[in-house]
């Protein structure tokens, strides 16, 4: 039997895990910050995405809202586990290899990481916690595993 590491992987406690570091105080809309947030049921394909509207001022979102994973087909442990290959210098032949993707997906992937501007997890980039000066890194790969406590 080939084992293969995206079925060792949860989805749900990949969603857990971008909410913990997206809202440590609490979901807060990513229009207007306020708190006043309510569940909206979830996403159709994923269902541990978990959707939301805001009661101030009445816009929808949900867990990857605004973060450096919307807007693609894979499952979010995908990118998850992308990410970690990435973090290991795997290169995108080799990631393809462990995902069983096709190369032209795990390249499209990898580009965005590093390029998307989009902060990698919703929040303003002051709140990146990793290291003084790491940030500034051209290697945005760095700074986002670390927030992902996948930094070696
Ligand atoms: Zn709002």
């Amino acid at each position: 039997m080939k084992v293969n590491i995206q079925t060792l992987m949860d989805n749900v406690q990949c969603y857990a895990t971008v909410r913990e570091l997206r809202w440590p105080e609490g979901r807060e809309c990513p229009f207007c910050t306020s708190k006043k947030v309510i569940k909206r049921g979830c996403d159709d394909k994923e269902p541990a995405r978990q959707r939301y509207e805001c009661k101030e001022c009445g816009k929808r979102f949900d867990d990857l809202t605004g973060t450096i994973f919307v807007g693609h087909h894979q499952p979010l442990k995908v990118w998850i586990l992308c990410l970690y290959f990435m973090g290991l210098n795997l290169s995108n032949k080799q990631i393809s290899a462990e995902l069983e993707l096709d190369r032209t997906d795990v390249q499209k992937m990898t580009t965005h990481f590093r390029y998307d501007p989009t902060n990698w997890a919703g929040r303003d980039s002051d709140a990146c916690q990793c290291p003084p000066g790491n940030h500034q890194a051209i290697d945005k790969i760095h700074c986002v595993t670390w927030n992902f406590g996948l930094h070696r």
